[in-house]
């Protein structure tokens, strides 16, 4: 088996265990003489998925009755529109901040629906960074208050969460479940699969039950989380293998130990890489110290012809997805909790390798 370290921001690494089990049981699961992506949402096997990848979630976040749990599709660019089509009545406003490319697109789709504060920007800011707690300016009476929690393209996280009077809305695509938080500071909580929890094409819900009754009369059944929440998201054909792979990443963090235990190791490896960072005159890291992220790091090189060089040479290496995204350039490396410490610790003996040669 030849299996690289693959920094993609997303889809990104999986854990090689879950891999293994999944493809251990593709052709024949567990007995059944059928894979469990061609057997009915509705029948017995499927089902003990479905529960168990819900379980696990409410488990490693010690999520209280208060809450549902939705496998929802369409993406984080799908609750960009859905969050307000629900939460943001006739007439309201809400408060978004903007952190970077993410938040933007947010603040795009709300300003659709309805009324929208940009509470705190800093999104174009270089070196990029979150907002403070202490900028935040709130709306009073504000449907709800966005924040994206980790922008994946520019590599700046909330280190904490603003305690908020109005809901707190998060994007957590690209970091949840790499740390413990408290659900509780939340009304809703989205993320695509594709980044943390497990292959593109299911989107993770965490809300608030009393925030499904605000929809407007005019909103679709489809596009109403009351819908899937009153059907345990099977209101219509679930993405079973996502769900599946997805349930199994669960199992996975949880064997490890769990959140906290996710959350030293990822702080453990940032930690390093960044360190390599600071410690050269040779890259430079992209973000405001304390608002860095542990998921996706973001550097640059001298010049953009090394960084395409530093690219290359990794390929070669067996590193993949070291490429920034294509709005801001530079580098980034992609860390989630399936990044082995091992993957961190190449990466860093290769920029030394790579600082020396050049
Ligand atoms: C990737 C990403 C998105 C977009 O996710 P899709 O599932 O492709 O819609 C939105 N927000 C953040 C923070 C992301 O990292």
């Amino acid at each position: 088996m030849h299996r690289i370290f693959n920094f993609s921001a997303g889809p990104s690494t999986l854990p090689v265990e879950v891999l293994q089990e999944a493809q251990e049981h593709l052709l024949d699961y567990h007995g059944l003489g059928l894979s469990i992506m061609e057997d009915s949402h509705r029948a017995k096997p499927y089902m003990a998925v479905h529960e168990e990848a819900i379980a696990n979630i409410r488990e490693l976040l010690d999520i209280s009755d208060d809450y549902s749990v939705l496998f929802l599709t369409g993406g984080a660019s799908g609750q960009f529109a859905m969050v307000p089509m629900n939460l943001l009545g006739a007439g309201r406003v809400s408060d978004y901040t903007n952190s970077g490319a993410w938040a933007a697109k947010a603040i795009k789709e709300a300003r659709i629906q309805g009324g929208v504060n940009v509470i705190a920007d800093c999104g174009k800011e270089i070196p990029t960074r979150v907002p403070r707690l202490d900028e935040l300016e709130y709306t009073e009476g504000a449907a709800y208050v966005h924040i994206t929690s980790n922008e994946t393209i520019s590599g700046a996280q909330w280190p904490e969460f603003p305690q908020t009077s109005s809901p707190l809305v998060a994007d957590m695509s690209s970091d949840m479940l790499s740390r413990p938080f408290p659900v509780s500071q939340f009304g809703l909580i989205y993320a695509g699969a594709q980044k943390n929890l497990g292959p593109a094409g299911v989107t993770l819900v965490i809300i608030r039950n009393d925030l499904a009754e605000v929809a407007p009369d005019s909103v679709p059944n489809f596009y109403r989380y009351r819908t899937h929440m009153a059907e345990n998201s099977l209101y219509n054909t679930p993405p079973c293998f996502p769900i599946y792979v997805l349930m199994l990443v669960t199992r996975w963090l949880k064997k490890r130990g769990g959140l906290a235990a996710m959350a030293e190791i990822n702080a453990r490896k940032a930690a390093k890489l960044y360190a390599a960072i600071d410690g050269s005159d040779f890259y430079r890291g992209t973000a405001v110290p304390e608002f860095r992220s542990q998921m996706n790091v973001t550097f640059r090189l001298p010049s953009e012809e090394l960084e395409a060089q530093f690219v290359k040479a990794a390929t070669a290496e067996g590193m993949s997805g070291l490429k920034g995204h294509r709005s801001v350039g530079g580098i980034r490396a992609s860390i989630y909790n399936a990044m082995p410490e091992a993957g961190v610790d190449a990466l860093i003996s290769f920029m030394q390798e790579f600082e020396a040669k050049s």
